[in-house]
């Protein structure tokens, strides 16, 4: 079959009306369904389901820390123990917080706007910009968005940002951060390499700049290599720069999404300057819900056991993803995608200038998609051909659906443009 840009005038009107009999149809079949945000299935909740009736007993950990009273700003023990084995990082370099490590972010950025860092000028009285690689998290972007930060995108390739691009940039002592998801990026399932992650560790940057190492997806293996999480906090010190890296991590992937426990993993500067303020925010995270994970998880081999059976969920809907895709878009060379090795997302390339038309259609046929540009500071794709799509949420069978129909929206815009 010839490639959509090798037909003549001809042949490629008739695979337009071709296009638009295929679209009609499927906005005959009255689909519901929605591929917009990464969440994981109720099947894969049900997997926790243990957490619901746990901790029992008497709330009292193993350290005799009785989680039901107040206090403890640093977690419980017996769970920061676990995530520093799973982080490759040592016990007083992770805390154990509540149930959202976005907020986490958002309140290092927020204390770093009203305090600033290390002792240095507060960040609310100058004009400070972040650096974000693209296509990004939107609500990494958000925050900045929220915030008054300016956002500066740097292209994303499968290994990281180009170092060069962002050394450049962090010399300019306003760019005060960097968003990096360094394992299966969201969305592109980029993996960031030892090579990239030193060159960021060792640039001159400002004193107060940080790297925003968000490791969602640490452990959200898609096949059977499971890669360890590289030890960024250890190659910051080597770097001499110790104090430039908060790591995140949660359980919101691992168990209950909203429900579960936040970690941040620093040196012991920053973590202590961290507790400093949260200790004005909050009396102590929930340690009851600490010790319903450690009671669950057991140890960090429970971790990945669980992790396991998510994946032997995930695994066929990824599958099908690029099945569907290629078998539909493959055969007229339109639209570019990859099989991430982990994560919730795969992010499908359009032709230029089609990405908001795809999105319009599918809408209309009843298939919700993640607005087009999302994945962009400011929602501003500059050549509007990134769709994320988020296929963990939906059982198979809605899954191929929806993931047939917005075939059929690419085609079409493709072959309208
Ligand atoms: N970071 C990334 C890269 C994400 O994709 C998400 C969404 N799951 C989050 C952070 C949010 O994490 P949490 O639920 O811990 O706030």
């Amino acid at each position: 079959m010839p490639r959509l840009s090798e037909l003549s005038e001809n042949e490629r009107a008739e695979f337009r009306a071709e296009q638009e009999r295929a679209y009609a149809a499927l906005q005959q079949a009255g689909l519901k369904l929605d591929l917009t945000r990464g969440k994981p299935a109720a099947t894969q909740l049900d997997l926790s389901n243990e957490l619901l009736e746990l901790p029992g007993g008497k709330g009292i950990a193993d350290d005799g820390t009785d989680t039901r009273n107040y206090g403890g700003q640093l977690g419980l023990t017996e769970l920061r123990a676990i995530f520093a084995e799973l982080l490759g990082v040592e016990l007083d370099q992770v805390i154990a917080q509540d149930n959202s490590s976005l907020s986490l972010m958002h309140d290092l950025i927020a204390y770093a706007m009203l305090h600033g860092i290390g002792g240095g000028q507060r960040w609310a009285e100058q004009k400070i910009k972040f650096i974000c690689p693209v296509p990004g998290y939107d609500r990494h972007f958000g925050i900045c968005q929220h915030l008054g930060i300016e956002m500066v995108p740097v292209e994303l390739g499968p290994h990281g940002p180009d170092v060069e691009a962002v050394r450049e940039l962090a010399a300019d002592p306003a760019v005060k951060g960097i968003w990096v998801v360094p394992m299966y990026a969201n969305p592109s399932g980029a993996i960031y390499d030892e090579q990239t992650t030193r060159a960021l560790l060792a640039m001159p940057a400002a004193d107060d700049f940080r790297i925003f190492w968000d490791n969602a997806y640490a452990f959200h293996h898609l096949t059977a290599e499971e890669y360890a999480p590289l030890d960024v906090l250890g190659m910051a010190a080597e770097a001499g720069n110790p104090d430039r890296v908060y790591q995140f991590a949660s359980t919101s992937k691992i168990t209950f999404a909203g429900g579960g426990v936040s970690f941040l993993a620093s040196s012991k500067a920053n973590l202590d300057e961290y507790v400093g303020h949260a200790k004005f925010r909050s009396i102590g995270p929930d340690k009851v819900n600490h010790l319903r994970h450690v009671r669950f998880f057991g140890d960090a081999e429970g971790v990945r056991r669980l992790m396991r059976e998510h994946r032997d969920q995930l695994a066929p809907k990824f599958d099908l993803v690029g099945q569907v895709l290629t078998e539909r878009l493959g055969p007229h060379g339109v639209g570019e995608w990859e099989a991430p090795d982990g994560g919730y997302f795969v992010n499908l390339a359009v032709p230029d200038g089609t990405a908001t038309r795809v999105v319009e259609l599918a809408k209309q046929a009843g298939i919700a998609l993640t607005p087009a540009g999302a994945a962009y500071p400011h929602g501003n794709d500059p050549r509007d051909r990134h769709i994320r799509i988020a296929p963990t949420f939906p059982p198979l069978p809605e899954l191929e659906q929806a993931i047939n129909g917005l075939a059929t929206c690419v085609l079409l815009a493709a072959a309208e443009s």
